[in-house]
């Protein structure tokens, strides 16, 4: 048994050790959740149910049902099925052989748990699934599906390794790997996969990326508008593998060059809200750059006082998806701010319109990784 697979093993052993049991013998199973929620949790199936508990062998219900709603009472899971309610800690749904679960409009492979949460008076719903099937639901959300299969496969690694290191990093009272939002990558269920994200994950099965054999955090972003940054840089914390590289390939991007004008009577209230009251805007400067072009703070004197804001901080207080990058120019003239700029993302990692550009000039997805992301090594899990 690997190292990795060790780790695995012994992390699902003690959070969810039945779970392992339900689903497959695969290397990594991984716990997304679904939703936190304190009113009830409609789940069905297109075929018949069986409910579990999740106190081990003697507990297993063996109840086929199509339909049943999940409420939190008392500090006790309930699903009212077939004229009989169960109470118990918490309740694994499984689809009954070649069903599928459907919660909140999507179906999903795998099993769905329902646990209390840590938030008083709610609970979560969590699919618990085989790393590859997951990989299934996120990609064509991550990329898009119709772009070149060496993109879609160098992006079936990335995928894989962020989730994988999630599952390993993850502190082990953690009830939960991943969110199902881009707050983590964002997966959809069955509805989302496609035949050619499917064929990329399948083609590259079980392939993560590693450096000093652990998998690396694989950050990824749209455009980085000529060249990503160290990751030091950016965010004050050094990953060996997240350098500066150049980028010759995403200048196709509709993002490769954007503008954003804001308001300064709009900028001077958002600042306000987030309890920074500098009064009125007098002066703007940037502070900081990166060797790719990255601004790393932003310099605002007002009438009362000047503060320091990083570009970061900064870029999500105006929206990050109108201050696309923090590579930007900025001018202040008749009380508005024009920001000028190029990329979109945070510009660590891979650059997904450089993937395409690379895969289109005939480059494959083993190449492009190693484009991105230095020094690493592609090996399989198991
Ligand atoms: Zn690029």
């Amino acid at each position: 048994m690997s190292r990795f697979k060790l780790r695995i093993y012994l992390k699902i052993f003690i959070t969810s050790f039945l779970i392992s049991l339900f689903i497959s013998a695969s290397a990594a199973d991984i716990r997304v959740l679904l939703s936190n929620t304190s009113s009830s949790a409609k789940i069905t199936s297109n075929k018949g149910m069986i409910i579990y508990d999740l106190s081990g062998k003697k507990g297993v219900k063996v109840i086929a049902f199509r339909e049943g709603t999940v409420k939190y009472s008392r500090k006790k899971i309930e699903v009212y099925v077939n004229g009989k309610t169960y109470r118990e800690d918490g309740l694994i749904f499984k689809p009954e052989k070649g069903g599928q679960i459907h919660f909140n409009n999507k179906y999903y492979r795998g099993v769905i748990m329902t646990i209390p949460s840590e938030t008083p008076d709610k609970f979560y719903v969590i699919n618990v699934i085989g790393l590859e099937e997951y990989l299934l639901g996120v990609l064509a959300e991550e990329i898009p599906h119709t772009w070149h299969i060496e993109a879609l496969k160098a992006q079936a690694v990335a995928a894989r390794t962020y989730a994988y290191e999630k599952i390993l990093n993850n502190s082990p009272k953690s009830k939960y790997d991943v969110l199902a939002t881009d707050m983590s990558q964002v997966y959809g269920g069955m509805n989302s996969e496609r035949e050619s994200t499917t064929k990329a994950v399948n083609e590259t099965k079980g392939l993560i990326m590693t450096y000093k054999d652990k998998p690396i955090a694989a950050f990824f972003h749209s455009t980085c508008g000529g060249a990503t940054d160290d990751a030091a840089t950016v965010w004050g914390k050094n990953f060996p593998y997240l350098r500066r590289v150049t980028c010759n390939y995403c200048k196709p991007s509709p993002h490769y060059e954007w503008s954003y004008t804001i308001d300064i009577d709009k900028l001077e209230d958002i600042l306000d809200n987030k309890g920074y009251d500098i009064g009125y805007i007098k002066k703007i400067a940037l502070v900081g750059k990166s060797d790719a072009g990255r601004i790393k703070d932003i310099q605002i004197t007002g009438s009362k006082k000047t503060v320091n804001i990083s570009s970061n901080n900064f870029r999500i207080m105006v929206g990050a998806k109108n201050m696309k990058s923090t590579n930007f120019k900025a001018t202040l003239k008749n009380r508005k701010l024009y920001l000028n700029g190029n990329g979109f993302g945070h510009g660590i990692g891979m650059c997904q319109w450089g993937a395409k550009g690379m895969a289109e000039h005939g480059y494959k997805y083993t190449e492009i990784l190693h484009q991105y992301y230095k020094n690493i090594k592609i090996t399989h899990l198991k």
